[in-house]
């Protein structure tokens, strides 16, 4: 007779014992897969602006420490965009916070992602680059993967000090 307890059992036993195992290979996979993953949830997010909004609430409602956590590693990693935010005070910056925070970001993966290349100038980067955010914070727009784009650093601060739409490649 079959029994799905003992079936649980095993599985359980199994994911036990090969945890490491199992670990590895889901994180080798994700590595192997980042742009097709992205790729994907970013069209999903992007048909489904609505549920993607719910669904981000509700992981922030139900991880909140988590999600304060997130915040604090965004801040420290993106130092200029923390003066985005702490350019507002009170109920506007806890808005701005919580509105702009939608996922981790990687920056090796955008760096994959956009194949070493800056997206602004279209030149590729070298070791020193910028997560630019296309839309800025300061102006509502998220902190995720669909709002990143890789970026020389000049040409990240050129664009941010509104020079002109097309900008010589800094390495040419
Ligand atoms: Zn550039």
């Amino acid at each position: 007779m079959y029994n799905k307890t003992k079936k649980y059992e095993v599985a359980k036993r199994y994911r036990e014992r090969n945890a490491q195992h199992l670990r590895e290979y889901k994180k080798r996979w994700h590595k192997e897969n980042s742009e097709r993953i992205i790729a994907k949830v970013k069209l999903w997010n992007e048909e489904h602006p609505e549920q993607t909004r719910k669904t981000k609430r509700r992981w922030i409602e139900e991880n909140p420490e988590k999600n304060k956590e997130s915040q604090r590693r965004w801040l420290t990693l993106y130092p200029e965009k923390r003066k985005d935010v702490s350019r507002q005070s009170g109920q506007k910056r806890r808005a701005l916070l919580k509105d702009v925070f939608v996922e981790d970001v990687d920056p090796r993966i955008v760096f994959e992602r956009d194949k070493g290349t800056c997206q602004i100038c279209k030149c590729p980067v070298e070791d020193d680059f910028h997560i630019d955010h296309i839309i800025p914070v300061s102006k509502g727009g998220e902190h995720s993967y669909v709002n990143v784009q890789l970026a020389h650093p000049s040409c990240n601060l050129k664009k941010h000090a509104k020079m002109p739409e097309r900008l010589e490649c800094p390495i040419a």
